[in-house]
């Protein structure tokens, strides 16, 4: 049953949208994820990191063992980037890891290891931008301040029928100022918390992006896309662009159960991250390999795959190569020999742990027979 059953579209404005938000949400909303019931920022800065882009169900185990290994701000900066990687590997997005481990030892090198309290101050920090900051402010401090991620861009655009792209700055002004408007019109003792956590919510169980939950929504009548039924125009979608095609090589050298992995640089992607030895063609690959005294064949090569990124599409070959003894001298610089038993302890991009489960389950297959 509706929560307005007798009011006009009209009664659901700026003025009572917030309000409207709050009550669903404490009748309705989700109150048992893993980062509710506390106000620690330092908890719900992490769990705002992890959730960028990533689902609530991918990230709970990711959170449990992140704070397991890392139970405060503290042990966190004083971690080192590897470990921090390590602990982030799969999640994807590792900016994110390297900025929060950054912003972790700013916290306790500048404001002597307390969490700022307000919305601005915590946009100065690395990795946060507007949005997350107003969230953990709200969260942590009940701060009055706006949210506009990308499951609020959602449903503001449908309530609202805003159209255009809300990627661009155009849409992106007017959508911050519809935000800014409904807590400057809203009652002044709403519960910013409770009003944070349920625009949240109705993005991620309500204004889903497919399938739109309408009937159950608090603000159906009052709301554009649900009286236009343009639920699937809004928000308007990206202007398509083809997806880029790269390719890559990558070599998989072991050596008496270690496989040699070589530090990516700090910026691009997987940045910081080990991963194995990679070259965009196979000229480049070939050389490489000749300069360690290597010599690939057809039989060293595995199934290729293709790994998807935002903005390109990456087919992926790795060469499997065995030496019987060292082909290099000490491994220097940003490689190393690495053990295939302790691959879970190091920070892999997603493609490469998924080639060396391949080599560790045909070596451990080999091994048996
Ligand atoms: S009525 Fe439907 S489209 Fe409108 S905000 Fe609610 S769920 Fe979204």
């Amino acid at each position: 049953m509706s929560l307005f059953p007798e009011n006009t579209p009209e009664d659901i404005g700026v003025e009572t949208f917030a309000q409207t938000i709050s009550d669903w949400h404490h009748k309705e909303g989700r109150h048992n994820l893993p980062w509710q019931g506390s106000q620690d920022p330092y908890r719900i800065w992490l769990s705002e990191i992890m959730l960028q882009q990533t689902q609530v169900a991918t990230v709970t185990n990711y959170y449990h063992r992140f704070l397991k290994r890392f139970p405060t701000l503290a042990d966190l900066a004083q971690a080192s980037q590897s470990d921090v990687l390590a602990y982030w590997a799969g999640l994807g997005y590792y900016a994110r890891a390297r900025n929060l481990h950054r912003c972790a030892q700013t916290i306790m090198s500048k404001w002597g290891g307390r969490f700022p309290e307000t919305p601005e101050e915590i946009e100065t920090l690395p990795g946060i931008g507007r949005s997350t900051a107003a969230a953990i402010a709200a969260f942590s401090f009940g701060a009055r301040a706006p949210i506009l991620d990308g499951n609020v861009k959602r449903v503001f655009t449908r309530f609202f029928g805003v159209f255009g792209y809300p990627g661009t700055k155009a849409v992106e002004t007017k959508l911050w100022s519809i935000a800014q408007s409904i807590l400057d019109h809203g009652p002044a003792h709403l519960d910013m918390a409770s009003y944070t956590q349920g625009l949240m919510d109705m993005g991620a169980t309500r204004c889903t992006r497919a399938k739109p939950n309408c009937n159950a929504c608090p603000l159906a009548h009052a709301c554009y896309a649900n009286r236009n039924n343009a639920q699937q125009t809004l928000p308007t979608p990206k202007p398509r662009k083809a997806i880029p095609q790269r390719e890559c090589h990558m070599l998989v050298l072991v050596h008496e159960n270690k496989v040699l992995l070589e530090k990516r640089p700090q910026n691009g992607i997987w940045g910081g991250l080990w991963c194995l030895p990679q070259f965009n063609d196979y000229n480049a690959f070939e050389t490489k390999c000749r300069n360690w005294g290597v010599t690939p064949s057809k039989a060293n090569q595995m199934a290729p795959f293709q790994h998807v990124f935002t903005h390109f599409k990456l087919q992926i070959t790795p060469w499997w190569i065995t030496m019987n003894k060292l082909p290099l001298a000490e491994p220097s610089g940003q490689l190393c020999w690495q053990s295939l038993n302790e691959l879970a302890e190091t920070g892999l991009p997603a493609p490469v742990q998924k080639i060396l489960q391949g080599v560790n389950k045909s070596l451990v297959t080999n091994q048996s027979r």
